[in-house]
């Protein structure tokens, strides 16, 4: 920068300081408030001006001063809103030198004896003005001590004191202090409305510009005129010829608005080379990734705010159209995407490079954009109820038919799916005509189906079974299975088919016993569901998730009494 732009820039910035409260930009509901408040003659004796940096609260206290104490050209003039700027008060206090109204930083005044000497001016009447006048900036600073001679004072203010207070975190300043004055927020100054202030001052002063140079101005003001008055000086300092949005961006270290929309609008549509190509132009033009990251962010929330119905009046005209497109991928998509890149913004500043980290990032957000959205995927699932708690194995991949896996399962003695198959079928148990089981689930159907909880329970635990045909059952026990096991299956087995039963304890090991399957099965289904490519992507999609339940679509198909076939595959907490 250089010294003409540094001259520019102090000649602009003053020039259009707001010399009436018509006009101060953007700050319509403090103004109307204010004017009803003189009309009304309702003026508070303390004022609290709140709003972030940068956004005029210190040229609007001087505003209020000049038009407390403008007495008007002809020297007859009441309090107004339109200070003359010409009176010998508007005068002094412009130049802030009027011995009656005084300006002081809470940040470097926050002693008790600051307020002392406050309290022991406040008794003296104003010297020349209509009102003696305290501008208290960063009013929250002041010490606790400060705040309650303060107080004393706003208690019982004399008629020719006023007290203005600027903040910008009204939280920290004491309800009692806040109750006794009159509360005005200064707002951001909208984009919009800040491309016309600039059209409007870049006419009288003759430079020409972009529509898009503009608004990027006002973009990277974020809602202060002052910042955004500087920024065009400096831009217009830069060249003689018209402001175009690439000089705007160099001088920022920002993309030009549309390579953060062609950015963002190629990621969206899944087109990556296209994405990382717009990102190495603005790369190439000196765009930081982590501004990059930040404009796609603003965009994706105009767009989101714009999905969820949100006027379009407030949007920059350049803006208007990518918005609208980005508008159309749905909420879903541009949450997802926001989720992404906020992220990701957030990585960029650690990593070693962040332009490598910035295409990363745009490479994922391309492929999270091919990915169906939660509500594609709930759409997509199979309506079979059995789909999802059926334990996948070499023969029934997790994807193909499943519902046929699970009737078939049935008659497959220790297939891993049959342990978390559907209930025995109705005719089993319903119709009075008990058939002869053909596997071990069989005979723990059996049992469940006649009511013997704690039997089924302890087959499933501790049989392993060796051999079983009509009425003989050869099966070994787990170490700590009881010892009226064999008999009680033996007696029982007999009552449930009305045909006796041969249960015998066998020397070989058997096969593993129905928990142990069922635990084998549902680490398949853990492994399997992680694994899927689907999931994969959505673990992609969503970093950080981890699969902490696996729970199969509600089935009218389920017994209820069967319920603990599937819980230990159902609730077993499983986390990624
Ligand atoms: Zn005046």
């Amino acid at each position: 920068m250089n010294d003409t732009t540094q001259q520019t820039y102090r000649v602009l910035a003053r020039k259009y300081r707001p010399e009436t409260f018509s006009e101060l930009i953007g700050q319509d509901a403090l103004v109307r408030t204010l004017s009803n408040a003189l009309t009304l003659g309702r003026l508070a004796h303390a004022f609290v001006l709140t709003g972030v940096r940068g956004i005029g609260k210190t040229s609007t206290a001087r505003l209020l001063a000049k038009g407390l104490n403008c007495i008007g050209t002809d020297g007859s003039g009441g309090p107004t809103l339109e200070p003359c700027g010409q009176c010998e008060p508007c005068l002094a206090i412009a130049s802030g030198r009027h011995v009656d109204v005084l300006e002081m930083d809470a940040a470097s005044h926050t002693g008790v004896d600051d307020a002392r000497e406050i309290i022991e001016g406040v008794g003296y009447r104003p010297v020349s003005a209509r009102y003696k006048i305290y501008i208290i900036d960063e009013v929250h600073m002041m010490s606790k001590n400060a705040f309650n001679a303060l107080l004393k004072t706003l208690e019982e203010p004399p008629d020719a004191v006023k007290f203005i207070f600027a903040t910008t975190e009204i939280r920290k300043v004491p309800v009692t202090i806040l109750s006794r004055c009159q509360r005005y927020d200064l707002r951001r100054v909208p984009a919009v409305m800040l491309v016309d202030h600039l059209a409007s001052i870049c006419a009288k002063e003759k430079i020409a510009a972009r529509p898009e140079a503009l608004a990027m101005i006002a973009r990277a003001a974020e809602g202060s005129v002052r910042d955004a008055l500087s920024l065009l000086d400096q831009a217009a300092a830069m060249t003689a010829d018209a402001l175009t949005p690439e000089m705007v961006a160099d001088m920022l270290g920002r993309p030009g608005r549309s390579d953060s929309q062609a950015v963002l609008t190629a990621a969206l549509a899944g087109d990556t080379t296209t994405a990382l190509t717009a990102f190495a132009n603005a790369y190439a033009r000196g765009a930081e990734p982590e501004m990059l990251v930040a404009d796609l962010l603003d965009l994706i929330h105009l767009a989101s705010m714009h999905a969820a119905g949100a006027p379009s009046d407030d949007l920059i005209d350049s803006d208007k159209q990518t918005v609208f497109d980005l508008a159309d991928f749905g909420i879903a998509r541009l949450g997802r995407a926001w989720q992404l890149l906020l992220k990701g913004h957030g990585e960029l500043t650690h990593a070693p490079d962040s332009a490598a980290s910035c295409e990363m990032l745009i490479i994922r957000l391309a492929h999270a954009a091919l990915m169906p959205t939660p509500g594609d995927i709930l759409q997509k699932l199979p309506t079979a109820p059995t789909t999802q708690h059926t334990a996948p194995s070499p023969k029934t991949p997790p994807q193909s038919a499943p519902a046929e896996t699970s009737t078939q399962a049935k008659h497959q003695n220790e297939a891993p799916a049959a342990e978390t198959s559907p209930p025995d079928q109705p005719e089993t148990h319903a119709a009075g005509q008990p058939a002869m089981p053909q596997s071990l689930i069989d005979i723990v159907t059996l049992a469940e189906a006649n009511n013997e909880m704690l039997l089924a329970a302890r087959i499933r635990n501790h049989v392993r079974l060796v051999g079983l045909q009509q009425g003989r059952l050869e099966i070994a026990l787990t170490g700590n299975a009881p010892d009226t096991l064999a008999g009680d299956l033996a007696k029982q087995l007999g009552q449930w088919t009305g045909q006796r039963w041969l249960v015998s304890l066998s020397d070989k090991d058997g096969a593993k016993t129905l928990a142990e399957d069922a635990a084998e099965a549902a680490a398949k289904v853990h492994d399997a569901i992680t694994m899927d490519p689907l999931v994969t992507k959505i673990m992609a999609v969503f970093p950080g998730a981890t699969i902490d339940a696996i729970t199969p679509a509600a089935s009218p198909e389920i017994d209820p009494q069967n319920a603990d076939d599937t819980a230990s595959v159902d609730d077993e907490e499983m986390s990624g």
